[in-house]
């Protein structure tokens, strides 16, 4: 009888480890893109908000980048879904390498991505990081003996504490985006609040 006891408290030991482990694994995949190891959606907004408190407490500011590549549709094309995916996983590589490790960087989905840059210190300083991001991007990315061409387009929205704008961080910057694809490709816009609709 004991060692039948022994053995169920054994099992039970062994069996609620195997159900932590799973949902470790589970909330992982619902934070992370399996792809490029980024956040996600979910894992973003978590963080905007901790930033927009921050922010508040420490009055500073913090800005979104939402990038988006160029013609991406063409790189599958022409090279193949693989080479599209090197050239996602690459391009992430870049931008966490070239922020600091105190901001975010997601992938909302295909080629969408948004650098979230927490405790800014002037409007100013979002435009020189876009900038940077823009020309780090375009370099090409060697992929079995080619160098694949990239290009992206960034929409910039930076906020300061208090400011009414920073609550619609993400449409902004998507909008600014839009205008970025506009005005060529290859290059950033910033949100004008004067151009849309107040809320
Ligand atoms: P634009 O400059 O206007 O953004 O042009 P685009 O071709 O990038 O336009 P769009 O955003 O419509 O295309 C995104 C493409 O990204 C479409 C799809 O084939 C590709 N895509 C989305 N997810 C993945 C992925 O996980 N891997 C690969 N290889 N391609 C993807
Ligand atoms: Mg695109």
């Amino acid at each position: 009888a004991l060692t039948a006891t022994l053995l169920v408290l054994g099992w039970v030991v062994v069996l609620r480890r195997r159900i932590r482990e799973s949902e470790e694994r589970f909330k992982h995949m619902a934070l992370h893109d399996a792809l490029t190891g980024l956040a996600t959606r979910l894992l973003l907004q978590d963080r905007m908000q901790i930033a927009m408190e921050n922010a508040r407490r420490r009055q500073t500011g913090l800005a979104l980048l939402m990038v988006d590549l160029d013609k991406f549709k063409d790189v599958n094309d022409t090279y193949g879904h693989p080479a599209g995916d090197e050239v996602l996983r690459v391009t992430a590589a870049r931008m966490v390498a070239a922020v600091r490790k105190s901001d975010t960087v997601a992938r909302l989905g295909g080629d969408e991505f948004v650098i979230l840059i927490a405790d800014l210190s002037d409007l100013q300083a979002a435009e020189r990081i876009a900038s940077n991001i823009v020309n780090i991007l375009a370099a090409p990315v060697p992929f079995e003996g080619r160098e694949l061409p990239v290009s992206v387009s960034i929409g910039v929205c930076a906020a300061l504490a208090g400011d009414p704008i920073a609550d619609a961080l993400l449409k902004n910057a998507d909008a600014a985006l839009y205008r970025a694809k506009e005005h060529g490709r290859g290059c950033y816009e910033t949100y004008n609040p004067e151009e849309l609709i107040r809320f």
